[in-house]
């Protein structure tokens, strides 16, 4: 038989030649170095047979960013993880251990419970393994031989598992460790160049709260260290932008479970948002968007309507009254297009754009809420834009335009991806190949990069999904550009066109910062809590020397804060160190020390991040000016 080489020459091989055969026949260093053959997507066990005309790449031990390569390296991390538990915990039951993003996890049932300090002896004697060396075996068995098997070594879970197990049943063993396992898996152990366990956590078997808990360790596992210090660098830069954390201790916001999944907001980050809500206000206007305002709660009858109590009720908070029904909204469509309907439209009132930032509520699990990016309150930048057919594109190129502004404004990254008609949709072909055909023109004139999600729009219009990328380099989904002739339809939106007849307008959907509340988590992350001085909570602090300095010193805070800027006073109850320290730690961006020597003549200007200067009061202030938004 002959398999395929990614360079599309041919190799001859004997029938029922393995992966590992096939690598032999190439050459000694590939048959060592190779951990996975890949065929089309599909990943193969090196010790599985090869198919006759079967594509065949081989990833190896150099490949050490790709993720199947990765994925391969940390299922067999998993299985040593569970060899050394069973060694130095006797009478531990093993459950599941797969790989997952980043790493791996196995689940066990510890006779006595264990903790985080516990996981170090686990490391060592892993690593130990690692260094004693361990090879893979795979065998396939019958159910009845593996169920036997599992019984006699006391493996409830695993006994379960070979029950409900689909297929043939394959095993595979290193060291003193059988696992029922489809793989695939390592030749051996020494791959494993770098071992890590991260954590401890509880999970229940088969992930269902009705059954037993169970421990989960965490670990990672990769080809070189370096890619674990980095991964390890990437964790800590990670803990240490966590908006949650740094939410506290900038004293910006806090959650209570008073009201989960609704964020109070400290004076400090109210400033933040209201900044963020002028800069709204500011681009709408320029960009002809007037602002209006609808109600937060809705009889039951706009959302049948709409299809939202079909569709969305199960996220919707209901009130019930002796009579009717009100929903408090999770959107402001509706209300929008409502507010639309109040008046007839002629083809000369198009675009009409409405913006509103209406806080807007949706029932999402208690589980599922995580800080300011998966809330209950959701305060969208929000806008429905009321359009002609012939409007489509420009108005998607004016939204586009809009977000790009917004985003450059914050250095962040974004990313674009247009969806398109899925199997379920409303509307000829036709009508899909013009509105697909509109956004995408609209991304290609405003010279912007995007990919495809075939399939993915709904199934009234395309849309153009927006993703911020942080400094970290991470993605985040945020705003949308969606177009819309279904709802206007169901909510009988309409306008005259110029020969008279009536027609349904289209309407694009759009949020920019997606939610106040989110975008103002990644921005926390993203400057690691350092905002720009025009977003600053707080941004310059004045800190008279000592008691004697202190009216000289309010008076030159209060000329700061007529010149329009955000100022305090660090009031001398501690040493002046201390307060410049303090400072420092809530990142503010200007601190001006007021002491003998100092005069609205010469001032003692520190910069955010250690630079310091003298300058004139008049001086610092045209400074300031350069720096806002
Ligand atoms: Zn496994
Ligand atoms: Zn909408």
């Amino acid at each position: 038989m002959k398999v395929v080489l990614p360079d599309s020459t041919e190799l001859e091989l004997p029938d029922g030649a393995t992966g590992l055969d096939a690598a032999r026949a190439i050459g000694p260093k590939l048959a060592e170095q190779a951990v996975l053959v890949r065929s089309n997507g599909t990943v193969q066990d090196l010790r599985l047979p090869l198919r006759d005309g079967q594509p065949v790449q081989f990833l190896t031990t150099r490949d050490t960013d790709d993720p199947d390569a990765l994925y391969v390296l940390r299922h067999s991390s998993a299985h040593l993880l569970a060899e050394a538990v069973r060694r130095l915990h006797p009478g531990v039951k093993v459950a599941i251990g797969p790989p997952i993003d980043n790493g791996f996890y196995y689940d066990f049932l510890f006779p006595e419970p264990i903790r985080e300090e516990d996981l170090a002896a686990i490391e060592a004697e892993v690593k130990r393994e690692i260094e004693e060396g361990r090879e893979w075996t795979r065998e396939e068995i019958s159910r009845d031989e593996a169920r036997e098997r599992f019984q006699a070594e006391d493996e409830p879970f695993k006994v379960e598992l070979v029950d409900t197990a689909e297929g043939d049943i394959s095993l595979y063993t290193q060291g003193e460790f059988t696992d029922l396992c489809r793989g695939p898996h390592l030749q051996n152990a020494k791959p494993i160049k770098a071992f890590k366990l991260t954590s401890l956590a509880g999970a229940y078997w088969r992930g269902d709260s009705a059954n037993q808990q169970l421990t989960r360790i965490y670990g990672t596992a990769f080809f070189k260290q370096a890619d674990l210090d980095a991964y390890l660098q990437r964790l800590e830069e990670a803990r240490r932008r966590d908006h949650r954390r740094l939410g506290v201790e900038l004293d910006l916001f806090h959650l209570d479970d008073i009201s989960p999944g609704s964020p109070f907001w400290h004076p400090k980050g109210q400033v933040i948002w209201n900044e963020l809500e002028a800069l709204r206000k500011r681009e709408n206007a320029k960009r002809g968007w007037v602002e209006v305002q609808t109600p937060l709660i809705y009889d039951q009858r706009l959302w049948e309507l709409s299809g939202h109590w079909e569709k969305f009720r199960e996220h919707m908070f209901l009130i019930p009254e002796p009579d009717r029904t009100f929903s408090i909204k999770p959107m402001n469509c509706p209300g929008h297009m409502w507010l639309y309907n109040n008046r007839l439209h002629s083809y000369r009132d198009l675009p009409l754009r409405y913006a509103e930032a209406a806080p807007l509520h949706r029932n999402e699990l208690a589980g599922a809420l995580h800080g300011l990016t998966r809330v209950r309150k959701v305060t969208q930048d929000d806008g429905h834009a009321f359009v002609t057919r012939e409007q489509i594109e420009d108005e998607i190129f004016a939204c586009l335009d809009h977000v790009k502004y917004l985003y450059d404004l914050f250095g962040l990254g974004a990313r674009f991806e247009l969806s398109t008609r899925p199997e379920n949709r409303l509307g000829t072909d036709e009508e899909w190949d013009f509105t697909e055909n509109a956004l995408k023109s609209a991304l290609e004139r405003r010279g912007l990069e995007y990919e495809v999600n075939e399939g993915d729009g709904a199934f009234y219009g395309p849309k153009i999904d927006l993703h911020i990328e942080d400094a970290l380099g991470r993605s985040w989904q945020c705003g949308t550009i969606q177009l819309d002739s279904g709802t206007p339809q169901r909510l009988g939106c309409t306008y005259m066109t110029a020969d008279n007849r009536e027609e349904t307008p289209y309407v694009i959907h759009r949020a920019l910062f997606g939610s106040f509340e989110r975008f103002i988590g990644i921005l926390t992350e993203h400057f690691a809590g350092v905002f720009p001085f025009w977003i600053a909570p707080v941004q310059v602090r004045v800190l008279p020397v000592g008691e004697g300095h202190l009216e000289a010193a309010s008076a030159l805070a209060a000329r700061i804060g007529e010149a329009g800027y955000r100022v305090d006073i660090g009031e001398p109850t501690e040493t002046i160190g201390k307060r410049i320290r303090a400072a420092e730690v809530e990142k503010i961006p200007f601190t001006v020390v007021f002491g003998d020597r100092e005069s609205d003549e010469s001032l003692a200007i520190r910069e955010r991040g250690g630079d310091q200067t003298t300058a004139p009061l008049v001086d610092f202030l045209a400074n300031l000016a350069t720096l806002r938004a």
